[in-house]
């Protein structure tokens, strides 16, 4: 099978994903093999690359996983051959431990991540326990649902660890993949959302879907702010985004890794008054079930731009340079 593999840490700019041929994998015990129609392009596989989270090497990335199940391994019982099936960040958890009994099995110290602990979608096939899958609703196209499975799924996850609730002021800082999918969602649940991103592209998009105000990270927001998200690769969006926070307010700051440092908080004035700061490390299966029924009643139909496989180095090096508007999606050779 054709696959883009990284075989070591690289700066995107060098393009270290290499177009080569791989032998089509096996589904063990309770395993489906999936043919992938498509792989969306997340910015944690940039994390991964340029090392600031190690993945397993050789790894082939990829975690926004639309496909068909192509053959059934040994003791699965849940799907069908050609079953259509979305694969996301989660890839196991031990089921056993503490987290994973109290429906916290995104903390669970066994955790593996797709495209970063077991091989992912950057390929034409790949393998998945049939717990791990999840069917797709009809309305949404296989490019539509791929980002839904990661930007849309972690998106659904930050707002549930926001504790917002209907008719409060929501700030986004940055307006990237999953932040175009989270507003549409806190719109639908009537919040107020202001949008903070330094790209006027992302401001007018932001516009359209409905944010009520859209400025720089800089910007005062005419208003202080109930809860507020940072999707933002970079450290100072945590004090701006704490200082528009209003007595009693929660950041979530939804990246795995930022590029750099935190600077200083000042406790008085950013964190004082009982502000909280949360950040949302991997999701749960319940994340992904929960959150595509709420997508098709919405519904979310999510901005994309399909890119062939081969073109994966381009694509993420745009993406680093925030050039992507809304989800890139890799489509597989036929
Ligand atoms: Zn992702
Ligand atoms: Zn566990």
């Amino acid at each position: 099978m054709k696959a883009m593999i990284l075989n070591s840490i690289s700066p995107i700019e060098k393009e270290p994903l290499k177009w080569v041929d791989l032998r089509v994998p096996s589904p063990g015990l309770k395993e489906i093999l999936v043919k992938v129609s498509v792989c969306g392009v997340c910015h944690t596989e940039l994390d991964e690359i340029e090392g600031r989270l190690l993945p397993k090497l050789p790894i082939v990335l990829g975690h926004e996983i639309v496909g068909r199940v192509e053959k059934l391994g040994p003791g699965t019982k849940k799907f069908s051959l050609r079953d259509r099936i979305g694969i996301a960040w989660i890839n196991s958890a031990c089921g056993k431990c503490h987290f994973c009994l109290e429906g916290n099995e995104n903390l669970c110290l066994e955790y593996k991540g797709t495209g970063c602990h077991a091989n992912g979608g950057y390929a034409e096939y790949t393998v998945i326990s049939e717990d791990f899958a999840y069917p797709i609703p009809d309305r949404f196209s296989d490019s539509e649902a791929a980002p839904l499975l990661c930007a849309g799924a972690i998106g659904y996850r930050d707002l549930i660890l926001s504790g917002i609730k209907k008719g409060q002021t929501l700030g986004l800082f940055g307006f990237g993949a999953s932040a175009h999918i989270v507003i549409q969602v806190a719109k639908y649940w009537g919040c107020e959302i202001f949008v903070f991103t330094r790209s006027e592209e992302h401001r007018n998009l932001a516009k359209k879907l409905g944010a009520v105000w859209a400025g720089g990270p800089e910007d005062e927001p005419p208003e202080k702010l109930r809860c507020a998200i940072d999707f933002t690769p970079v450290g100072e969006t945590v004090p701006k985004a704490l200082r528009v926070l209003e007595k009693g307010g929660r950041l979530v700051v939804a990246v795995i890794r930022k590029r750099n440092p935190i600077p200083p908080l000042d406790y008085a004035q950013l964190l004082w008054d009982e502000k909280e700061i949360k950040s949302v490390a991997n999701i749960t299966r319940r994340d992904a079930q929960e959150f595509f029924p709420l997508a098709a009643e919405i519904p979310i139909i999510p901005e994309i731009q399909e890119f062939k496989l081969e073109e994966a180095n381009k694509v993420l090096l745009l993406l680093k340079q925030g050039k992507i508007q809304g989800a890139g999606v890799l489509i597989m050779p036929d």
